[in-house]
């Protein structure tokens, strides 16, 4: 599957040296416009040395922190400070990052649920397989930048995939972790959804990092910053990029270590209601303490419902609109391992 073709084309050179800003052009043909593309930002910035990282925003379009700070890398990032290169899509899922939601309008799919994707499936997929077959194949490391979006809000943080079973990739995640420099650094222990960006990079052996930083489908001050900091850190911790200092961005910067572990430090609705959190974002909690409660406003007699904690850790994700339905995740916990 994966040894098909993409259809994509991009009008950037992927493989010429100085800084390119164009276009992939993805073949889109319907009534409006029949021999229509749908046209992704892209931009190469290269010195022709070896090292390439793949850096991305945008997987979820109601997400911008990392649309606004690659976009704004594209503008800076001087090529004579490049001496490996970049690739830089800062809206990956288009369509869906100009509508501002999770999934494409185009075809309801969800990229990071779309790996590896399918070269002659709908747009999403295709997108998904572009990555996979065609960039991750030439890159050594991919950064992906998320937030909370539009139902969830997320303590900052960066966080790596260890997969357990391949220690020299393990290692690269984690020295990417630790040159990209977040306040907050996440070390993901269960397996990531195969359809994951993370599982489509480790297949291809490819460093990923991915990030949560703000949500409630608006724009976090602090995640912009840590994604802007963060994306140059790791290319300078890569070699790619020569010097920090012309980007005002310093080297070293204190972390405290998290675990994400599985479903155990989630909590669900069970009902639809009302939900108001009891916690914050960034709070420890123990076993058994309330997250929130679930009230019913609808009938005022109805006694209102608490949701607890199952294990002990730091409040990391918080949903964000307050009505739910059974099934929507309400907060989800990590588990602080010290600073460093
Ligand atoms: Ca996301």
């Amino acid at each position: 599957m994966t040894d098909r073709k993409s259809r994509i084309w991009s009008e950037v050179d992927l493989a010429a040296t100085g800084k390119q800003v164009g276009f992939l052009h993805l073949p889109y043909s319907v009534t409006r416009s029949g021999y229509g593309h749908i046209n992704i930002p892209i931009a190469v910035i290269s010195g022709g040395g070896p090292g390439t990282a793949l850096l991305t925003g945008g997987n979820h379009g109601d997400e911008f922190e990392g649309q606004i700070a690659l976009a704004r890398l594209i503008r800076d990032l001087r090529p004579e400070d490049v001496p490996g290169r970049v690739i830089i899509i800062p809206a990956l899922n288009f369509p869906a990052a100009m509508a501002s939601t999770r999934v494409s309008p185009i075809d309801q799919g969800n990229l990071n649920r779309a790996f590896p994707g399918d070269p002659d499936a709908t747009p999403t997929w295709q997108i998904a397989h572009y990555i996979d077959s065609v960039l991750l194949p030439q890159s050594d490391l991919w950064v992906d930048i998320h937030s909370g979006g539009t139902s969830m809000q997320y303590l900052p943080f960066a966080h790596i995939y260890l997969t357990g079973d391949d220690p020299e990739l393990d290692a690269r995640s984690d020295s990417l972790l630790l040159s990209f420099g977040s306040p907050r650094s996440v070390r993901v222990t269960f397996r990531p959804d195969s359809r994951f960006a993370a599982s489509t990079a480790h297949r291809r052996r490819v460093a990923y990092l991915g990030t949560e930083l703000g949500g409630g489908g608006g724009v976090n001050r602090e995640g912009v910053e840590i994604a802007r900091a963060g994306c140059l850190r790791a290319l300078h911790g890569a070699g790619i990029l020569r010097d920090l200092s012309p980007y005002g961005v310093s080297k070293a910067v204190p972390t405290e270590f998290f675990e994400w572990a599985g479903n155990e430090n989630y909590v669900y609705a069970e009902h639809p209601g009302v939900f108001e959190p009891h916690v914050g974002l960034g709070e420890p909690v123990t076993a058994g303490q309330p997250c929130g409660t679930i009230h019913f406003i609808e009938d005022p007699r109805r006694e209102s419902i608490q949701l607890t904690f199952q294990r002990p850790g730091t409040v990391a994700c918080l949903r964000h609109p307050g009505r739910v339905e059974p099934g929507d995740c309400v907060s989800h916990t990590v588990i602080p391992l010290g600073a460093a």
